[in-house]
Parts: C-alpha cells; sequence; structure tokens
C-alpha cells in the first residue's frame, strides 16, 4: 500500500543567513516548513577563515529581531556562528542538516517533489538559498588537484617560513596576503589584473598597497599562474614565462553558484557574462512557477551584488508572494 506523504507549504534549501531568514518569515505568518542544509548550520560562515571579522556591524546582520551583541562594533566568525545558533533556537526553526538536496521535481498538481540523499518530500513551494560558497572558481591548470592547493583559507598556523603563492586580489586574497605576512610566511601574489582589485574593503586596500611597494610581500600583476608543481609554480607575465619556489598556493580567485543544479531544477539564467538567475525582483519568484531564490545566489557570478545585510528583503518579498497566491 503506497503510503501518502504529508505536504509541506515550504521546503528551503541551504540553512545560511538567507535560508533562516526565509524559515522565520514563514514561521511568523503560520506556513509550514522544512530547511534542507547539506552541512552544518550557515555552513559558508562555518568555512570561513577562522580568524574573520564582517565588515558589516553585528546590527546589520541581525535577523528576526534577535539582538546581535559582539564584544566589538563588527562581530567575528564564532560570534556570528553562535548568533545564528541562538536565532535557530529562538525561532524554533525545522531544519535537518547534512541533507543535502539532489533533485526538485514538478508534479501533475503542481507542487514538488525534493529528493534529497535521505529521503522524499513533497512541497507546494521551494526556495533556493544555495550561496555560493561551495564552489570555487577553478584554475583549470596543471597541478591544481595536488595536495598543497587549496581554494579555501583556514588559519596561517601552518604556513609560518614557507613560500606561499596567493592567488588573486580580491577581499579575500587581499586579507588572506596580509595575516599571512603578519604571522611568518613569504608570501607571493600572482594577479590576473593590473593592480589590487577596486572592490577591495577601504581599510584593506592601503595596507596590502604599501606591504607590495615596500618589498614585504611579492606580487605580480598582469600574471597568470600556469602550472603548479611539488616544489614551484610558474606563471606568465608580460609574455616571459616564470618559475617560482613555492611549498603552497591558495587559490582565491571566487566563487560561483551552482549552475548545474539551478539548471537541472530548470531554473534558467541570464545570456551576459553575468549569468543572473531568472526571477522577478519584486517576488524573486524564478521562470519555475513556486520555485523562489533568495540570496547571494541571485547575484549569479557578480557575487559581490548581495550580501546578508542586503539581502534580508528578499525573505519578505518571497513570503508575500505566496501568502498572495494562497488567499
Ligand atoms: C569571507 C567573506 C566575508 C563576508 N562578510 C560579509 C559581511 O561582513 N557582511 C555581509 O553582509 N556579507 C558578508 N559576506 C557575504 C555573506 O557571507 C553571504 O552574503 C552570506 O553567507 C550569504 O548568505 P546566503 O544564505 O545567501 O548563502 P550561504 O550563507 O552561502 O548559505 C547557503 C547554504 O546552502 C547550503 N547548500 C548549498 N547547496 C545545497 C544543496 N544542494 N542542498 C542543501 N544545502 C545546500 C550551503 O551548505 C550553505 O549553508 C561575506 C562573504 C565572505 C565569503
Amino acid at each position: 500500500m503506497e503510503i501518502e506523504q504529508t505536504k509541506i507549504d515550504i521546503l528551503i534549501v541551504g540553512a545560511g543567513p538567507m535560508g533562516i531568514a526565509t524559515g522565520i518569515e514563514a514561521q511568523k505568518n503560520n506556513l509550514s516548513h522544512l530547511i534542507l542544509e547539506k552541512g552544518a548550520l550557515v555552513n559558508s560562515i562555518y568555512h570561513f577563515p577562522k580568524n574573520m571579522t564582517f565588515f558589516s556591524t553585528s546590527e546589520k546582520l541581525e535577523i528576526g529581531k534577535v539582538p546581535f551583541m559582539s564584544i566589538h562594533d563588527k562581530p567575528t566568525r564564532d560570534e556570528a556562528l553562535e548568533y545564528y545558533r541562538r536565532v535557530v533556537e529562538f525561532w524554533d526553526l525545522n531544519l535537518n542538516y547534512y541533507e543535502e538536496v539532489i533533485n526538485i521535481e514538478k508534479q501533475e498538481d503542481g507542487a514538488y517533489l525534493v529528493t534529497s540523499k535521505k529521503g522524499t518530500y513533497l512541497t507546494q513551494y521551494v526556495v533556493i538559498a544555495t550561496g555560493f560558497y561551495g564552489n570555487p572558481n577553478m584554475l583549470r591548470i596543471p597541478g591544481e588537484d595536488l595536495d598543497k592547493v587549496s581554494h579555501y583559507y583556514d588559519n596561517a598556523h601552518r604556513f609560518i617560513n614557507q613560500e606561499v603563492a596567493v592567488i588573486g586580489a580580491g577581499n579575500s586574497a587581499t586579507q588572506v596576503a596580509l595575516e599571512l605576512h603578519y604571522k611568518g610566511a613569504h608570501v607571493t601574489m600572482i594577479v590576473r589584473d593590473a593592480a589590487i582589485g577596486e572592490n577591495v574593503k577601504y581599510w584593506i586596500k592601503p595596507n596590502i598597497e604599501n606591504r607590495i611597494k615596500e618589498g614585504s610581500i611579492q606580487a605580480y600583476f598582469n600574471a597568470e599562474l600556469t602550472q603548479i608543481d611539488e616544489d614551484t609554480v610558474t606563471f606568465t607575465q608580460d609574455n616571459e614565462e616564470i618559475t617560482i619556489d613555492n611549498d603552497y598556493v591558495l587559490a582565491l580567485t571566487g566563487y560561483q553558484p551552482d549552475y548545474e543544479f539551478l539548471s537541472q531544477i530548470g531554473v534558467v539564467c541570464d545570456t551576459s557574462e553575468k549569468k543572473i538567475p531568472d526571477f522577478k525582483p519584486e517576488s524573486h519568484q524564478t521562470n519555475q512557477e513556486g520555485i523562489y531564490i533568495a540570496g547571494v545566489v541571485c547575484g549569479g557570478l557578480q557575487t559581490n551584488t548581495y550580501s546578508i545585510e542586503n539581502s534580508m528583503e528578499h525573505a519578505k518579498k518571497i513570503i508575500q508572494n505566496i501568502l498572495r497566491q494562497n488567499s
């Protein structure tokens, strides 16, 4: 005998700040919800550098009117982890951890069947809040698969007195290069552009530029990494091939939404170089009726378009639209 599955009002994919914010809005409006998260709570923030400090002040990161106290004006990663844990507890959200969503299929009656690695769920609406931090932009060069190469940075300790190549010159790369330098690593930045990124925060930019100018951090601009070997890295600059000694490579060249997943569930993206997923700005509903998108994933390849600060309204717009459809 076939067992009838209970239908949830809203299934949310991803328990980052935006998945949590959407769960709270659903809870406030008496809509049943379930959040499925492939890792730990706020998994992206959990994988941020251990010593990182947010660029936003704590009140700008608040969700669901739960006050965010931090010792300094800008909170640390650890404070944010504890804060979002308290928010989920306070709002009594319905959340399954370590349960990756792998497919979403429309049923004849308009509902969706969501398949995770652990089970299936029937839901009327789906909200995709999957961020981008799980998908680094790959270099696609020989040697990228060596153990000494990483697309994430944790802390400086293991790099003391080591030759470290930092690839990229955005916010993450410049902060990491500085931290490594101050902790005694020998840092070389290999940068495709002609200068440090325009979007680098105003309190970091002069610091990194001055360290480069004084020679305490080596930097090669207009340079393209071409090969990674056990003890060296090779790059081209002005048509010249240069090989330098190297122990570790930190390829901090940005991240991108999981386009394979979006395409599999039928969400299309624009054809510009920004590859922005198709959604209506007033409701955040995608080209698939009943599937909504929230948070930084909405920015496509322009990953600095949205942050926690400026995407809080996504959750409200989505739930208001769902309430209108249900009325
Ligand atoms: C180093 C760094 C510092 C930052 N500092 C700030 C700051 O100071 N202020 C600010 O406003 N913003 C900041 N941001 C941006 C901010 O982190 C992001 O805006 C925020 O984490 C995005 O929230 P989100 O919920 O949209 O996505 P995420 O936090 O990335 O959450 C997405 C979640 O979805 C999960 N997921 C993905 N795919 C699946 C799947 N198939 N099934 C189930 N779960 C899935 C992921 O594991 C993850 O937990 C920073 C970003 C970085 C990288």
